[in-house]
C-alpha cells in the first residue's frame, strides 16, 4: 500500500495550466525528491497536497484516504506536514516557542515534550538557541527550525519546499544531513529541489517536472546518468 497516492492532478490559475495531469507516489519511509526548473509548479504541487491551492482536476490519496478536498488543518492531522519555501518561522518568538507552535494539534503534554527531545536530539544547534528570537538566527538555523517545527506535528510524510534555497553550500550539505537522519527515523520524504545536484544524491527515487508535467522518473541513480538531466540539471555538457 502507498501512503501517498497522486492521480493525474491538474491545477489551474486562472489560464495557468500550472499543473498538467501529474501522478507521483511515495511507499512508507521512501525519500523521494521533484527536481525541477523555476516555475516548473513544484510548489503548486506541494500547495495542493496540503489543501492550500485547489486543483481542477485528478486525486489525492493518502492511506487509501482520499484528501483531494480536504480542508489544511485536516490534512495536517492525517500526518502529512509542509516545511514551506522561504523558511516562514515566527521571527519574534524563540525557538521553543516556534516548536510548541508546530505542535498545535498535539494535546498531550508528554508528547509534545518527547516531540521537542526528539527535535533538540537531532537539531542540537536549535537546543543551544533554544531561548533566542527566530528572527537572530543565521539563515541555515532557521531552515532548520522550519524543519524542526514540521517535526513537532508528528507526520508520516515531510513535505519540503527548497529546503536549499539561499544558503551557503556547506549549510545545504548540512541541511540534507539532517533530512537523511529524519528519513531514517522511519519518516517518509517528499524533497521539492532546484538544486538538483544534491537531492539526486540524497533521495532514492525521483521525479523531473517540466512546466507542469512528470517528462522522467526513475531510481535516481538511474537519473543521475542521465543525458536530459545530465544537460538540464546537473550542468553537465
Ligand atoms: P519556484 O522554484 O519559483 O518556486 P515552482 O516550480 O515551485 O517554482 P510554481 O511556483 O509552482 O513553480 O509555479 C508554477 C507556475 O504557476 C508558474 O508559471 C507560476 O508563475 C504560476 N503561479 C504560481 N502561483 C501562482 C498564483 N498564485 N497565481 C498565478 N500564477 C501562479
Amino acid at each position: 500500500m502507498a501512503l501517498l497516492e497522486i492521480y493525474d492532478l491538474a491545477v489551474h490559475y486562472g489560464e495557468i495550466n500550472a499543473l498538467k495531469g501529474v501522478s507521483l507516489q511515495v511507499q512508507q519511509g521512501d525519500f523521494i525528491t521533484l527536481i525541477g526548473a523555476n516555475g516548473a509548479g513544484k510548489t503548486t504541487l506541494l500547495n495542493t497536497l496540503t489543501g492550500v491551492v485547489k486543483s481542477s482536476g485528478g486525486d489525492v490519496f493518502f492511506q487509501e484516504e482520499n484528501i483531494t478536498d480536504l480542508p489544511s488543518h485536516e490534512i495536517v492531522k492525517k500526518g502529512i506536514c509542509h516545511v514551506p519555501e522561504g523558511r516562514k518561522i515566527f521571527s519574534e518568538l524563540t525557538v521553543e516557542e516556534n516548536l510548541f507552535a508546530g505542535a498545535f494539534i498535539q494535546r498531550d503534554k508528554q508528547k509534545i515534550h518527547d516531540l521537542m527531545e526528539q527535535c533538540y536530539a537531532l537539531f542540537p544547534r536549535l537546543a543551544e538557541r533554544r531561548k533566542q528570537e527566530g528572527g537572530t538566527l543565521s539563515g541555515g538555523e532557521q531552515q532548520m527550525l522550519a524543519i524542526a517545527r514540521g517535526m513537532m506535528s508528528d507526520p508520516e510524510i515531510l513535505l519540503l519546499d527548497e529546503p536549499s534555497l539561499g544558503l551557503a553550500p556547506i549549510i545545504v550539505e548540512k541541511i540534507f544531513e539532517f533530512i537523511v537522519n529524519i528519513n531514517r527515523l522511519g519518516k517518509s520524504i517528499l524533497l521539492v529541489e532546484q538544486n538538483a545536484n544534491l537531492a539526486l544524491q540524497v533521495a532514492s527515487y525521483g521525479y523531473v517536472l517540466e512546466t507542469g508535467s512528470i517528462i522522467m522518473e526513475a531510481e535516481t541513480s538511474v537519473l543521475r546518468t542521465s543525458d536530459l538531466v545530465q544537460k538540464a540539471y546537473l550542468g553537465i555538457a
